[in-house]
C-alpha cells in the first residue's frame, strides 16, 4: 500500500520496532516499522507526532513500512510552546473521531491544519478547525435563529444554550455569531477567514464543546 499520513502517535513495539498510528484518507491505521536498513534515514521522521508523511508499506492487517519521505515536519516549529499544545489539541481531536466518518473528504482538511500550526496565528486555526470538526461529528449549533423561540431578529451566540438567541431569550455576543456562520459554513482558505477576538472565541468554543459534547478541550 502506499499511503500519506498525520502521524498521531507511536508506541515500542519488541525490541528495535515501533508501531506507529497514522491519521489517513482511509482514516487511523498503524504501521510496523521495524529497526530495517531499507529505511534509509532512520525512523525519526515517520514516529514524529504530527509530521506528514507520504510511505509505502506491505499489504496486511498489520502493515510494515517499507520507506517514507517527510512531506511536513512539524518540529522545526515546534520553539513556541503554543504550537506544541494547538498540535495536542488536534492530535486528540484525530485520535478521537467516530469510525463512520468520510476520512478522505476529511483528510486535506486536518493536513492543511496542522501545516498552518506555527505559521498562521495558531489560535486562529484551531478555532476554525474546532468548529469545522463539528460538522464531522454530525453538531449543527443553531445559528439561524433562535434556540428558544425560532426568530431570526436582533440574535447573539450563548454557546451553553447552543447557538443564537434572540434578545428576549438572552444576551450574548452579536460579533461571535457572525464569526461562527463564517467558521462552520464557509469554505475558504485558511488566511481568508476574518480574524475576531480568538481569546473570547476559544472561550466560546470550549463552553460549547463542554456542554453539548462533554468534551473539555485543553488549549
Ligand atoms: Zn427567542
Amino acid at each position: 500500500m502506499k499511503s500519506e499520513g498525520i502521524v498521531l502517535s507511536e508506541t515500542d513495539y519488541k525490541e528495535t520496532s515501533k508501531i506507529v498510528n497514522l491519521y489517513t484518507p482511509m482514516g487511523k491505521i498503524g504501521v510496523k516499522a521495524l529497526g530495517s536498513k531499507r529505511i534509509k534515514n532512520g525512523l525519526l521522521g515517520f514516529t514524529n507526532t504530527g509530521n506528514t508523511v507520504e510511505f509505502v508499506a506491505t499489504d496486511s492487517s498489520l502493515p510494515t513500512l517499507e520507506e517514507y519521505t517527510i512531506l511536513d515536519s512539524i518540529y522545526t516549529r515546534f520553539d513556541d510552546l503554543k504550537t506544541a499544545k494547538a498540535l495536542g489539541v488536534v492530535i486528540r481531536i484525530l485520535n478521537d473521531l467516530p469510525a463512520d466518518i468520510d476520512n478522505k473528504r476529511l483528510y486535506p482538511f486536518v493536513k492543511g491544519i496542522v501545516e498552518a500550526l506555527g505559521k498562521v496565528n495558531n489560535d486562529k486555526v484551531i478555532a476554525v478547525f474546532l468548529i469545522k470538526i463539528l460538522y464531522v461529528y454530525g453538531i449543527a449549533p443553531n445559528l439561524k435563529s433562535c434556540v428558544k423561540c425560532g426568530s431570526t431578529n436582533e440574535l447573539s451566540f450563548v454557546p451553553e444554550l447552543g447557538g443564537a438567541v434572540c434578545k428576549d431569550h438572552g444576551l450574548g455576543n452579536i460579533e461571535s455569531l457572525k464569526i461562527w456562520n463564517e467558521y462552520y459554513y464557509d469554505k475558504k482558505k485558511l488566511n481568508d477567514y476574518s480574524d475576531t477576538d480568538f481569546n473570547l472565541l476559544l472561550g466560546e468554543i470550549k463552553a460549547y464543546y463542554n456542554y453539548h459534547l462533554g468534551y473539555r478541550i485543553n488549549y
